[in-house]
């Protein structure tokens, strides 16, 4: 990449916030992906906006990501500028509504929903423990709608702030977010997420945190939390479960190299120490092939795909 990009970039929010060549691998769950040629970590809005503004009137590639739990990064990395935006956190804000059992809690994109549940429930605040054990940020979740246990981002949020691909900050309400099963609208219009007001009922804290405990120790006895991944790597085709068509296709522990369908959950697949991001894209195709050809039911994955021909 041009020294200038670097250096103008750098001018726009420091230089301790830029880094030229490196290895996603250390920005995703899975722990695979090859060098981007610039990574950037704003920590305001207004640094996010000059980056944006500097990317898009200059024809930059560009690509977002918050703590990087829901993707696959090309081994051959990213020709352009990933925005990183695990910086872009500050203070949670808690504020009084009119219904006296109603909180609103405001947070940046960048803020993780493990914190976001855990300050919550120190404040006796429910409505969050849903997330607590979703490793993506505030951001992401909204952005995938992020779900567990009968809870999804949707039935929380109030408003999310975003930038649209002209600068412009817009203040989306729930409604216009257009959420469904494991989406939003911010996919389609290109949307960054800067922050997010959720609408929390007070509640007991001693309750809440024994609830959060409980759907932690479920994840953990049912997911391979041991291993990199990037949790269920397919959606839920309607009325069925990706799991157990991929186990009844006979692929319980398939492998591709180092990349293996979960023994323990079917519907994740597994980084086994070594896997490449080609072995995981690999297998990934695969499984769609062979549950396809044994069960007649197309699966979608569920992940984003960075740096691939799509
Ligand atoms: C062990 C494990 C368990 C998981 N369990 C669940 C679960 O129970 N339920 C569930 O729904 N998910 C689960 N996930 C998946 C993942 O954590 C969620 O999808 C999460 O919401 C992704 O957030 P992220 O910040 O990591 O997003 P990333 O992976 O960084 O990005 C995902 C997508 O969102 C975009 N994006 C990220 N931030 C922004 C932003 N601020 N503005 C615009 N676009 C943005 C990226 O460009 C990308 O397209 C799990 C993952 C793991 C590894």
């Amino acid at each position: 990449m041009d020294k200038k990009i670097i250096n103008d970039i750098k001018k726009l929010c420091g230089e301790d916030k830029v880094f030229e060549s490196v290895k996603l691998s250390e920005y995703t769950s899975f722990k695979t992906g090859g060098p981007a040629d610039c990574l950037v970590r704003p920590v305001t809005i207004e640094e996010l906006k000059s980056i944006t503004e500097y990317v898009r009137k200059n024809n930059i590639p560009y690509y977002v990501i918050g703590n990087g739990t829901n993707m696959l990064a090309a081994d051959e990395g990213f020709r352009g500028v990933i925005i990183a935006l695990k910086d872009m956190s500050g203070e949670i804000s808690f504020s009084d509504t009119k219904d006296d059992d109603t909180v609103c809690v405001t947070a940046y994109a960048g803020c993780t929903l493990a914190r976001l549940s855990a300050e919550a429930s120190a404040k006796g605040l429910a409505g969050t423990e849903f997330a607590s054990g979703i490793p993506g940020s505030i951001g992401g979740a909204v952005v995938m709608n992020a779900g567990a246990y009968g809870g999804e981002i949707k039935d929380i949020l109030e408003y999310a702030d975003v930038l649209d691909e002209s600068g412009n900050i817009l203040r989306l309400k729930n409604e216009d977010l257009g959420f469904g099963y494991r989406k939003s609208i911010i996919q389609e219009k290109n949307y960054i997420v800067l922050m997010v007001s959720f609408l929390l009922k007070r509640g007991d804290e001693k309750t809440i945190k024994a609830e959060m405990r409980e759907l932690n120790e479920r994840r953990r006895e049912k997911q391979p939390l041991e291993y990199p991944s990037a949790g269920s790597t397919f959606k839920r085709p309607e009325g069925l479960f990706a799991g157990k068509l991929i186990e009844d296709s006979g692929l319980k522990g398939y492998r591709v190299g180092d990349a293996q369908v979960s023994e323990k959950h079917c519907g994740f697949v597994v980084n086994r120490g070594k896997a490449t991001s080609s072995d995981i894209y690999k297998l990934i195709s695969d499984v769609i092939g062979i549950v396809y050809e044994k069960t007649g039911v197309q699966l979608d994955p569920e992940i984003k795909l960075l740096g691939f021909d799509e």
